[in-house]
């Protein structure tokens, strides 16, 4: 079954969540995708309340980099858990650039993730700067490499890779099928590399940076791609139940 992870970013209070959510279970088939919806901290609750036996997973968008204590303002991995969260989002590069989040920091996010029993979403891609210098793979091994240091190959299972490259991110743009074909074969490289083939093969690999109805077609039938990660086009009800149809 393909993936979907849908980014809300910082966008819905917990009533419009809940009105959201109303809206789409109210038309939403399950079984067709493997669904998560990654909602506000804030509106985990709802989401919990509402999604529980409806095929749809709760999801987080970012997670502490520590266990518990004197982390003012953080959420910890336990309370996420404790909130039904089943993965969260680790490595987006708003995150990576306007909170300084590092390789180091976002290794240690996963390490908590996985000892809470959290599936991970691991966003990894090239700048346009970077792409346009042909820097694109030596930037996904560098962040695959270091976000993944010291896992264990069957904790790989948990884990969700999602190829966004910057620039498409919330921007219109996205690259070719042959390009995102090109670099989830360079991401399942790292992962051959360094853990096992068995895992490079079975590890799952998402697209995300401007996924719409529009274009999802263009982009569902990639070599190896296990599905997908949406932002701007989660936002509304019958946009996403259009994505989950074309998949
Ligand atoms: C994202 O924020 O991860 C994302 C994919 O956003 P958008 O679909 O809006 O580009």
């Amino acid at each position: 079954m393909k993936i979907l992870i849908a980014n809300f970013k910082m966008n819905m209070t917990p009533s419009q969540s809940k009105d959201y959510l109303i809206n789409f279970l109210s038309r939403y088939e399950s079984g067709k995708v493997d669904l998560t919806l990654c909602m506000p901290y804030t509106s985990l609750y709802i989401e919990k309340f509402l999604c529980v036996n409806r095929g749809v997973k709760v999801g987080a968008q970012n997670i502490a980099d520590e266990e518990d204590g004197h982390n003012t303002g953080e959420i910890s991995g336990k309370m996420l858990k404790d909130s039904g969260v089943e993965y969260v989002i680790v490595g987006h590069n708003e995150r990576r650039k306007k909170f300084k989040e590092d390789g180091k920091s976002i290794n240690k996010k996963i390490k908590i993730a996985l000892k809470n029993r959290l599936g991970v979403v691991l966003c990894v891609g090239e700048s346009l700067i970077e792409r346009n210098t042909l820097k694109t793979y030596e930037v996904l091994k560098e962040q695959l490499k270091s976000a993944l240091k010291g896992l264990y190959e069957n904790e790989l299972e948990k884990i969700i890779v999602a190829y966004e490259p910057i620039w498409a991110v919330g921007t219109g743009q996205t690259p070719q099928p042959k390009e995102i074909e090109d670099a989830v074969k360079e991401i399942r490289k790292v992962i051959s590399d360094d853990f096992s083939e068995i895992s490079s093969k079975n590890i799952c690999v998402v697209y995300g940076g401007s996924v719409d109805s529009k274009n999802i077609r263009q982009f569902k039938n990639c070599k190896d791609l296990d599905g997908f990660l949406v932002g701007q086009a989660c936002l509304e009800p019958s946009e996403l139940l259009k994505i989950i149809a074309y998949m």
